[in-house]
């Protein structure tokens, strides 16, 4: 099995269930007490997030470029950055190592087309939902991707940064992601991408009337399968 390298911390608490995660999709392929090859590099987000408000994305990109070159000397063979988010910054990223960048929108794309579905409604940060570095990487799969309306944008902006990354999972922001689901799906969504990947620790399966595509599980889950295939 080859080593996954992480560059988590973006918040930690997905990242730790990345970390659950990888150990679990490990077992269930291998069995018996195997467990993930991992290095995992854990940032200060209060740092990343200040940059990301500031829109000082090159100057974070640069701090997760020096993190992957961390995670590669440690002996990483493939990359993870688990956050939506930060894929704003996945090429910078990418070229500053030589080992592959698993990226989550391709992951999820995956997922999506697998399942026979081709227009999904988006829940992520204000970033995710509204630049095209994620939206664009989807279409590029041959999905339609429609977003919440601004007010549920902000909403659903609001809760991750103010609730889900502080370990806060409230059951009135599950009935506010719940409203801003069921507009999606009014309006023509046919699954819901939980692209970012605190959501899964509040929104399930049952909170959606279509699939829901988790993020973090997804990209977890290729990352073994690509350890254990010797490809990226
Ligand atoms: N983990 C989140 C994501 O998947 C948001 C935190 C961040 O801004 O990185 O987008």
């Amino acid at each position: 099995m080859r080593t996954i390298g992480l560059l988590g911390g973006m918040s930690w608490e997905s990242t730790a269930e990345y970390y659950r995660l990888l150990n679990e999709f490990t077992r269930e392929r291998l069995g018996g007490l195997h467990s993930a090859k991992c290095v995992l590099y854990s940032v200060d987000f209060a740092e990343v997030e200040r940059l990301q408000a500031a829109g000082a994305w090159e100057e974070a990109g640069a701090l997760l470029a020096e993190a992957a070159r961390s995670v590669e000397s440690a002996g990483a063979e493939l990359l993870l950055i688990c956050t939506n988010t930060m894929h704003k910054v996945a090429d910078q990223v990418a070229a500053a190592v030589d080992v592959p960048l698993l990226h989550l929108a391709d992951t999820t794309a995956e997922a999506v087309r697998a399942a026979g579905l081709r227009r999904v409604g988006l829940l992520g940060t204000a970033f995710t939902m509204e630049q095209d570095f994620y939206r664009g990487r989807l279409a590029g799969h041959g999905l339609e991707v429609l977003v919440p309306e601004a007010e549920g944008r902000s909403t659903v902006h609001r809760v991750i940064y103010e609730e889900l990354c502080l370990g806060v999972v409230r059951e009135e922001s599950r009935a506010a992601y719940r409203a801003v689901i069921r507009d999606l799906v009014d309006a023509g969504a046919e699954g819901i991408v939980l692209g970012c990947t605190e959501i899964e620790l509040l929104v399930r399966a049952e909170d959606s009337p279509v699939p829901v595509f988790r993020t973090a599980r997804l990209h977890a889950e290729a990352a073994v399968a690509a350890a254990l295939a010797g490809d990226a």
